[in-house]
């Protein structure tokens, strides 16, 4: 019923709006409806697949999932019969965490996924030893955290983020995996990472399979800790964890010191250098028999990362929604009666997680011709939060025009701001000059990476509404 009386305020908009109602396209907005949009996110946000971790079993099941809905909406696999576009990744099982503060030869237990989380490219190992603070674990001849600490044979604690003054270090800092790495080196047996108090709205102990430069370490823990916790561990050097920072950003010189507590630590992870994952990808022909030849995407990545131990990232809004959004829009366009005059291509990427993997490989092994490729759009956390934000509209005004005249006509939910560059999985496609559009929502991120990200949290009429302006939105991309 709600459907009907939609349908009904649609078509009034138009004749308000003097506009030539396109039948054809309206009716496509009945195919999508939030009970199947929030049907199919409980299934990929559910704990059977267990964050839906690229080159694991639970993210072939959900791939697979996905391939049976383009199948059954009458699409075309995209890839020589196949949904698949197989490659290889980079992959860490994180079977149990636990990490403690030692106190009088007892260990103090931190709640796993709350007080901390491990990084997705976590070595193994049980350690009880010493923390050392390390500032912001940089050691350069310009500036050397580590010059008046001794961290062989310890665990060492480090700010997550860079120093804001240090900006020749910044980019090779930036990556985890570099900043644990000099601390191997010089014989420490773990990394703590913890984010900088005097942040405005310091980060939690998320969940992130992010790889960044450098190596694996399999003998080399790396979690990351709330402030707190570091906090306590810090009890008794008379600074807080805020203190310390104040004061290596005020004299930028470091401040690094023994912090006089001990720490329990043990993580089993399995680790894979290469196995096998997937983007999915189906096609929906068009019905120009020239424009037939250009292509529309329409995008989301369809991976999480994952769970460790008892603990798991399902990812509802991060990105199920996006992926969700992707199949009810390519049953929609599947259901017209008059097919788009160009074809669609509906793509879920592996690999968004550790770094655009997916997005990368797909545009360096098109499916179909890239100069051919006339728009983009991705769609990633799209059911939390208020209202409707379409990204990169600065890169791509037209693009974001049509997103917003549909916006104005039948959903008036968009906020006017934007950006540009792309963002992640259209950052690859922005690269290659394809036009894009990200539609987001605003204010959704409370729950990002964290264990709540669950499908309970979500917002299905925003989720609805956010789905059907990227319906209409290809819709005109794909006819006009
Ligand atoms: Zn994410």
């Amino acid at each position: 019923m709600r459907k009907i009386f939609f349908i009904l305020f649609l078509i009034g908009c138009n004749i308000i709006f003097s506009q030539t109602p396109d039948e054809n396209m309206l009716k496509g907005l009945n195919s999508i409806n939030r009970e199947e949009l929030m049907k199919s996110v409980s299934y990929l946000a559910s704990d059977e697949l267990r964050g839906r971790l690229s080159g694991s079993q639970q993210y072939f099941n959900a791939a697979d999932y996905t391939a049976k809905q383009f199948l059954k909406a009458g699409l075309i696999p995209a890839n020589n019969g196949s949904f698949f576009q197989y490659f290889f990744t980079e992959y860490n099982e994180i079977s149990d965490a636990k990490f403690g503060i030692v106190k009088e030869n007892k260990i103090f237990y931190y709640k796993h996924g709350t007080d901390f989380s491990c990084r997705g490219f976590s070595g193994s190992g049980i350690y009880t030893s010493p923390v050392v603070f390390c500032g912001y674990g940089i050691s350069e001849s310009c500036y050397d955290d580590y010059k008046d600490v001794e961290v062989n044979g310890k665990i060492v604690l480090i700010f997550k983020q860079n120093a804001d003054w240090n900006t020749d270090t910044k980019e090779k800092y930036s990556s985890l995996r570099v900043k644990s790495e000099i601390a191997y080196n010089k014989g420490a047996l773990a990394t703590l990472f913890v984010p900088r108090p005097n942040d405005k709205n310091p980060q939690k102990p998320i969940g992130s399979v992010m790889d960044g430069e450098g190596q694996y370490i399999s003998n080399h823990p790396m979690l990351q800790i709330d402030i707190k916790v570091a906090d306590e561990i810090l009890e008794n050097t008379g600074y807080t964890l805020s203190q310390l920072q104040s004061k290596i950003d005020e004299s930028r010189l470091p401040n690094s010191l023994n912090t006089k507590a001990n720490a329990y630590l043990e993580v089993n992870a399995k680790y894979d250098p290469a196995r096998n994952t997937m983007n999915v990808a189906a096609i929906l022909e068009g019905n120009d028999p020239i424009l037939k030849n250009e292509y529309v995407i329409i995008g989301a990545h369809l991976d999480h990362v994952g769970s460790q131990g008892n603990v798991i990232y399902n990812g509802a809004n991060d990105n199920a929604s996006g992926s969700a959004a992707v199949l009810q829009i390519a049953r929609a366009f599947s259901e017209l009666e008059i097919k788009p005059k160009r074809s669609i291509l509906f793509l879920l990427f592996s690999n968004e997680e550790s770094g655009l993997h997916g997005a990368y490989h797909y545009v360096n092994n098109p499916l179909v011709p890239l100069e051919n490729t006339i728009a983009m759009l991705n769609l990633d956390c799209v059911s939390n939060g208020d209202s409707i934000m379409v990204g990169n509209g600065l890169s791509a005004p037209e693009l974001w025009n049509i997103a917003n005249e549909m916006d104005s006509l039948y959903i008036k939910m968009m906020v006017k701001n934007t950006w540009k560059g792309g963002g992640a999985d259209a950052t690859p496609f922005f690269e290659k000059g394809i036009q894009c559009l990200y539609f987001v929502t605003t204010n959704g991120y409370e729950h990002l990476h964290l264990p709540t990200d669950d499908t309970e949290t979500l917002k299905p009429e925003l989720f609805e509404k956010i789905t059907l302006l990227a319906y209409l939105t290809a819709y005109r991309i794909a006819n006009d």
